[in-house]
């Protein structure tokens, strides 16, 4: 049987396409690892392709959810000797109760201090490491974003932070405006950079095209293992 095969992305899914002597379009996920894979017709146009699979973008991930068999993200306990990440390295939390001021200290290279006025209870103590990595990832983009923009060519007029479900990132060409998921403070700061990175590739190119794919492999040759690591767990870029 003639066929021929292609690779695209939608919505930060890699997706082969196939094309062969057949009549209707036949849309797969395959395990163990979420392989998304989409027969259709020979003369099925790229518009129709892509039109399929984002139709059904939400059952894709439902999918690939369930087939990487990855643990849905659960809620922290926040007691002694629970790890929590911070820029890739892992971090064992230690609780301190009755301070006089309430935060979080790093306590060397595998501490993670949480200081409460009081006992604090399990969602104030979530909602004071939130804040604490909110404000850690605020002071480190500035300097990412000086980094990348002679890079890129292009200007960031504003980067927002943002707690998303299903999106390591977004961008907003026509304002120039960046988002970028508040999970990425925990993972190493080349994954971060990664998806700056591609959400700033966007400022020259709206689509994940062969364009697009040419000039992030020209300002991070190897993109593609730092978005391997983060495809590993929640959200697409
Ligand atoms: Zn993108």
């Amino acid at each position: 049987m003639r066929s021929r095969q292609e690779y695209i992305e939608v919505e930060g899914i890699p997706v082969e396409v196939v094309r062969k002597r057949i009549k209707h379009l036949n849309l797969r996920v395959y395990p163990p690892d979420g392989r998304v894979r989409l027969a259709a017709p020979l003369r099925t146009d790229e518009a129709t392709v892509r039109w399929m699979v984002s139709s059904r973008l939400e059952w894709i991930r439902r999918q690939r959810a369930r087939l990487m068999g990855r643990p849905r993200p659960g809620i922290p306990t926040m007691l002694p000797g629970e790890t929590h990440y911070f820029l890739g390295r892992p971090y064992k939390l230690d609780i301190r109760e009755n301070c006089r001021r309430q935060g979080v200290k790093l306590n060397g290279d595998s501490i993670l201090e949480l200081h409460t006025r009081g006992t604090a209870h399990t969602t104030q103590r979530v909602a004071l490491l939130q804040d604490w990595y909110r404000q850690q990832m605020q002071a480190l983009l500035p300097e990412l974003i000086t980094k990348w923009e002679p890079v890129i060519g292009m200007r960031v007029a504003e980067c927002r932070i943002k707690k998303m479900k299903t999106r390591w990132g977004s961008c907003n060409i026509a304002a120039h405006r960046i988002w970028l998921n508040l999970e990425l403070i925990k993972r190493p700061v080349l994954s971060l950079e990664y998806v700056l990175m591609h959400e700033m590739t966007h400022l020259l190119e709206r689509y994940h095209n062969a364009h697009f794919y040419a000039l992030m492999d020209g300002f991070m040759p190897d993109w593609r293992q730092h978005r391997a690591a983060l495809d590993q767990t929640t959200p697409s870029v």
